[in-house]
């Protein structure tokens, strides 16, 4: 068999489509990964060193992530092939002309990533219409000015609560990252009674253990300041936040932050993934033998995409913020409930839901994969 079908599994891609226009030196990858519950949808990712390779693996875990927090939609990703600091017109041009060579492609909803955001959304909307992650002006949520992502984790955190016996109010919490993800968590939080006891950015980290005021640490951050220019807390080493006396501890920046060469100096009794793979699987499994509770990334931090389709529904931000919490308090149930129950990783138990809906979702096709039925793509 040809290597173009390496990639290839019970799940799929269904199509992996390369895209090429040589009069604007475009080049790019569409990976459709599995739409038999719905059309896919993925951002598009600009990156110098983008791979056929990383565009499947986007899109299979954004078949997952779909699954998972129970959307009709099915896993995609497209990459162009590009400095994603180039001048904007070049940028725009090719966006255009990726979304123009994809029109017909309707089993792909375009969305913003890493080297993309609203504004070349809206050019796509501009060209073919089938695009989330829009201005405002556009019908567009924006998803982290209304901390979507940050809104699910505070529900994710407050349902696995529930499996360890703690209580919101007075629990103490440590969040890393102060972007989007980590200070809308620290403040849905903290509206709700939990203290905040440290928080970390790239310059440092910040520790108070009678709680830190998330409002003060706002506006720091938006004078273009750090959490370190807290006055009433101490400035600690990040590597020192790991160890720190809490209930809950909250990775909200990097990949890989917990490993299984640090997982032992987590005393919190749950970990919430708000980050992308911020615990490697042998710690998620140390943690899991220690008693203590990991909400893996793909089900505590859906909110954003939840919020995604919510736009392209037509729903407004209300809409959103009501359907994240239902959805992911329900998925974080489930995956709790079946951890104890069969005894397995809750990384494994969200993988088991999601591949179950997938396969049931299969079972109603003629195709396996897909539909062509009109309207249902
Ligand atoms: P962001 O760029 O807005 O914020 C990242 C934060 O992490 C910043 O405060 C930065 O200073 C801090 N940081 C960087 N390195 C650090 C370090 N070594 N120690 C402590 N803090 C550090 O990004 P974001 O949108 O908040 O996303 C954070 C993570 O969550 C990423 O992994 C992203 O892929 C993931 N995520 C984001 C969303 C979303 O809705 N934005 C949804 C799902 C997952």
């Amino acid at each position: 068999m040809e290597d173009i079908f390496r990639f290839a599994d019970e799940l799929g891609p269904s199509k992996i489509i390369h895209v090429y226009e040589p009069s604007v030196g475009l080049k790019a990858v569409l990976v459709v990964d599995n739409v038999a519950a719905g059309p896919s949808i993925g951002g598009v990712r600009m990156a110098s060193d983008v791979s056929t390779e990383e565009c499947f693996r986007l899109a299979r875990s954004m078949t997952l992530k779909n699954a998972a927090a129970g959307l009709p939609y099915g896993g995609g990703k497209a990459v162009i092939y590009g400095d994603p600091k180039m001048d904007r017109n070049k940028k725009e041009m090719l966006i255009r002309a990726l979304a123009s060579s994809l029109r017909g492609v309707n089993e792909y909803i375009f969305a913003p990533d890493m080297g993309t955001d609203e504004y070349y959304m809206a050019c796509v909307k501009d060209e073919i219409g089938r695009v989330v992650g829009l201005p405002r002006e556009l019908g567009g949520i924006p998803l982290d000015e209304i901390g979507a992502t940050g809104w699910g984790l505070m529900h994710s955190t407050a349902v696995a609560m529930e499996f360890c016996d703690l209580k919101m109010k007075g629990s103490r919490i440590v969040v890393q990252g102060f972007g989007a993800v980590g200070k809308n968590t620290a403040d849905f939080l903290a509206e709700k009674g939990a203290i905040i006891v440290a928080v970390a950015d790239s310059q440092g980290a910040i520790y108070n253990p009678d709680g830190l005021d998330v409002g003060s640490l706002f506006k720091l951050k938006s004078s273009g300041k750090s959490v370190i220019d807290y006055p009433d807390g101490e400035i600690i080493d990040h590597d020192f936040l790991l160890g720190i006396d809490c209930d809950v501890w909250i990775p909200a920046a990097r990949p890989d932050v917990i490993d299984i060469d640090n997982a032992h100096r987590i005393k919190a009794k749950i970990v919430v993934e708000g980050a992308n793979i911020p615990v490697t699987y042998t710690a998620e499994e140390y943690l899991y033998k220690k008693g203590i509770i990991c909400v893996p990334d793909f089900i505590a931090n859906a909110g954003g995409v939840i919020c995604a389709v919510t736009e392209y529904e037509g729903g407004t931000e209300c809409d959103a913020l009501e359907i994240i919490e239902e959805k992911i308090r329900l998925n974080t149930r489930a995956v709790l409930d079946e951890s104890l129950e069969k005894g397995i990783v809750p990384r494994q138990a969200a993988l088991d839901i999601a591949i179950r809906r997938i396969k049931k979702a299969m079972s109603y096709r003629r195709w396996s994969l897909f539909s062509s039925a009109p309207g249902f793509i």
